[in-house]
């Protein structure tokens, strides 16, 4: 959409609004209201002001002017307010017209130029699978001032819902049963396809919805593929559909990757694949899952940096609650085909040439996905550029159940960082693939360190539930 459609749009749809986004370090958007009547062509060539110095991780006091410049590409008609309202996504410049280093959306842009100097291939493309909770207001409240803050078993998580919840109890989802049974075990049905009404309304090609493995109301929505920064904004777009129908519904969702203990989390596995002017590059009829050589070393980058991307991807203290052994969540740095406990899965199921793409299965709603697609992508790149064999570093294929290897083969395998502390240490030791071509800066890595470990510092000083349940008595 040009900047003359969008003028056209707001005169055909009598909008009375226009609403400029831009996203913050964490991947939260935040938004400026204009009359439409004080919106035109300028408006998109000045940009709209605002001050970044109240915007968690961006400028000091001092440098506070900032420009939101709209992409018009981006404008969506939102679907929840009272007043026809336009949402256009914004970059955000600095007074002196540059680009903000720090904006994420500078950097999946800067990333998607990369890839064209990388001469790989031409484009990359991006599925993410973002998986959500929806709980009922009270129901939330219930969760977190309850006793299942002290269960220790998948048992008694389950007698806890069950409690909980109350009536109705011949349909209630088990934990960890949640996966697929229709109504009136699923409660969701409608709820969900309000969701995907929604986001086709908006412009999102969605394909298909499910209730996921998680009992209380685990859900999925999967929008089809699309480039780096397209699918960013998709996800944005679907974030907020999703929160705000939830809301309509007088529900909350949350994209949080580990709601419940005892339960599975929520992840966000994300697809991968290169193409290069149409053509296919990760297919390879024959070879191990049909994966070129290209595609393995891509898998290569990615597990090699995993833990350093993974202070990206997994940018939350609760990201690291969910990738624990026993809910579908990757644990193992490995690739293989089937198994699930692999960071790196290859879907092989109804796959076609054009289809063949890699998983990338720990990363989670938490991330801020300019910057983890961005991040995926140099490390994938990186693993091509260097030719990285993931089968001669000992990263696989393990298409055998990992639990049951013998302890010298367990050995051998490395696991996922376990807190967002070790994340981090990792990212300061294994950061110059981010900052090839600058798509990253050392000085963008640092402040988000430093962001971060303010995060991490601000959970680890509080007094959590669990520890009156181990210490109270001493
Ligand atoms: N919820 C699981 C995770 O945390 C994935 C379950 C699935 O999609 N099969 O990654
Ligand atoms: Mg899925
Ligand atoms: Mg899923
Ligand atoms: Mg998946």
């Amino acid at each position: 959409m040009s900047v003359q459609n969008v003028l056209d749009l707001i005169k055909e749809k009598n909008i009375e609004f226009v609403d400029f986004r831009f996203i913050d370090l964490s991947g939260r958007a935040h938004h400026i209201t204009l009359p439409a009547s004080e919106v035109e062509a300028e408006t998109f060539v000045n940009g709209v002001a605002f001050d970044g110095s109240s915007i968690p991780g961006f400028r000091g006091i001092e440098e506070s002017d900032m420009v939101m410049m709209p992409d018009a590409e981006t404008a969506y008609v939102d679907p929840f307010t009272a007043h026809s309202t336009l949402i256009i996504m914004s970059n955000i410049h600095t007074p002196d017209g540059e680009r903000y280093e720090r904006d994420p959306r500078s950097i999946a842009h800067k990333a998607e130029e990369y890839l064209q100097q990388a001469g790989v291939g031409t484009d990359a493309f991006f599925a993410p699978e973002s998986e959500f909770f929806i709980f009922d207001e009270v129901r939330y409240e219930s969760t977190m001032n309850s006793s299942s803050f002290f269960v220790d078993s998948e048992e008694a998580a389950w007698n806890t819902n069950r409690k909980e919840d109350g009536g109705n109890l011949g349909f209630k989802v088990g934990v960890k049963g949640g996966y697929v049974p229709v109504a009136p075990v699923d409660s969701q049905q409608d709820i969900r396809s309000e969701m995907v009404r929604l986001l086709q309304e908006s412009g999102l090609r969605v394909e298909r919805h499910h209730h996921e493995v998680a009992t209380a109301g685990q859900a999925e929505i999967n929008f089809r593929f699309d480039t780096l920064t397209k699918t960013a904004d998709n996800l944005m777009k679907y974030k907020y559909i999703v929160h705000n129908t939830a809301r309509q519904y007088g529900k909350v969702a949350t994209f949080m990757p580990k709601p419940m203990f005892g339960d599975n989390g929520s992840g966000m596995h994300v697809h991968m694949s290169i193409f290069n002017e149409g053509t296919p590059l990760f297919w390879e009829k024959g070879a191990y899952a049909n994966l070129s050589e290209i595609a393995l070393n891509y898998i290569g980058g990615i597990l090699y940096h995993a833990p350093a991307l993974i202070a990206i991807t997994n940018p939350s203290t609760n990201s690291f609650k969910r990738l624990v052994p026993g809910y579908e969540a990757p644990v193992n740095l490995v690739f293989s085909k089937g198994n699930r406990s692999a960071a790196v899965r290859i879907p092989v199921a109804a796959v076609t040439p054009k289809g063949c793409r890699i998983e990338f299965r720990t990363p989670d709603s938490t991330a801020n996905p300019y910057l983890a697609f961005a991040a995926m992508l140099m490390a994938g790149l990186d693993g091509i550029k260097r030719k990285i064999d993931p089968r001669a570093l000992g990263y696989g294929p393990f298409d055998t159940n990992i639990y049951e290897l013998s302890d010298e083969e367990k050995k051998e395998i490395r696991s996922v960082p376990g807190t967002l502390d070790e994340a981090l240490d990792a990212l300061e030791a294994d950061y110059a693939f981010l900052t090839e071509g600058g798509v990253f800066t050392k000085e963008f890595i640092d402040n988000y360190v430093g962001f971060k470990r303010a995060e991490a510092k601000s959970v680890a000083i509080r007094v959590h539930p669990h520890e009156y349940g181990l210490y109270f008595d001493c």
